[in-house]
């Protein structure tokens, strides 16, 4: 597929013996590079998580090995490290490795554990950035990330540590303070903890909040909520992970730019959501 995409030469061949550690998007199959998919029509082992759409499995070449590596419960640590050894393993059986995650490799995906890993074994390795669910999976719900009536930062923050805990590292009262947009990965299960923290820094109650599930997918739930009624919002609407939520005012943009809701038909909401009372084209 690839082949006739491209002329030839352009895209790298997999040498046998290789890890490449590959995002493979949010969930739209669209949404994988072209790297992305020469790699799965080359490896002869995938080894993909739980958040990699299905169909996207449907790429590998006749007769790859597909190892699932999602983790359910257990004690994480561990898993990882068999996650881990097993690509080594893999490598050095002469396979070419294809490790496929979620998104963007890199972002709160430990891709750059496991990386750090393959090269302490010696063994030879690829990164392939992929969309990240904080950006990407927000486009899709016509939130722009940054927009510069309404910010000119923007913080990527997970709601988990290793532990499963709100991470104790993070200073939420300097996050709500220094970054007018904030992206909050795996933030469900503490959302009222985070909410909270939030809105004791100063953060107004009534601040936009986007909750937004399987983005980019056929099942893709938004919410648009405030911070002080967001946990309610998502216990109505029976919510459930992944999501990303995002606070910040960028989220009224969406009034403007739901654009899936305009491909089925629906007039956007409001064109002026920030009330700038002049065309978006004059400065
Ligand atoms: N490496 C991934 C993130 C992995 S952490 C990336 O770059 O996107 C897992 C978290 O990512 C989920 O808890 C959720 O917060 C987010 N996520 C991943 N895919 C998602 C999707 N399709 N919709 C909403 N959130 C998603």
């Amino acid at each position: 597929m690839t082949e006739s995409l491209l002329p030839p030469g352009v895209l790298p061949d997999f040498p046998p013996g290789w890890v490449w550690l590959c995002g493979a998007g949010p969930g739209d199959p669209g949404l994988l590079t072209l790297h992305a998919l020469n790699a799965l029509r080359q490896a002869d082992a995938v080894v993909y998580d739980a958040l990699v759409a299905p169909e996207i499995l449907d790429w590998c070449k006749p007769g790859a090995e597909k190892i699932y590596a999602g983790k359910r419960g257990g004690k994480p640590s561990a898993q990882q490290r068999d996650i881990s050894l097993r690509l080594v393993d893999l490598a050095r059986e002469g396979n070419r490795v294809l490790r496929l995650k979620g998104g963007d490799p890199f972002v709160f995906g430990r891709g750059g554990e496991e990386s750090q890993t393959l090269v302490q074994h010696g063994v030879p390795i690829r990164i392939i950035p992929g969309i990240t669910a904080g950006i990407g999976g927000l486009a899709y719900a016509g939130i722009p990330v940054t927009h510069r009536d309404v910010n000119q930062s923007v913080t990527f923050v997970t709601g988990h540590d290793q532990s499963g805990e709100t991470p104790g590292s993070l200073d939420w009262a300097a996050i709500a303070r220094g970054s007018q947009v904030i992206v909050i990965y795996m933030g469900m299960k503490h959302i009222a903890r985070i909410t909270g923290a939030l809105r004791a820094a100063g953060r107004p109650e009534d601040e936009p909040v986007a909750v937004v599930t399987g983005a980019t997918l056929a099942g893709q739930q938004v919410v648009e909520t405030t911070l002080a009624r967001c946990t309610d919002d998502i216990d109505a609407a029976g919510l459930e992970p992944p999501a990303v939520i995002c606070v910040g005012r960028a989220v009224l943009m969406r009034q403007a730019l739901d654009w899936q809701a305009m491909l089925a038909g629906t007039a956007p909401r409001d064109t002026d959501p920030l009330g700038r009372g002049r065309p978006a084209e004059s400065a």
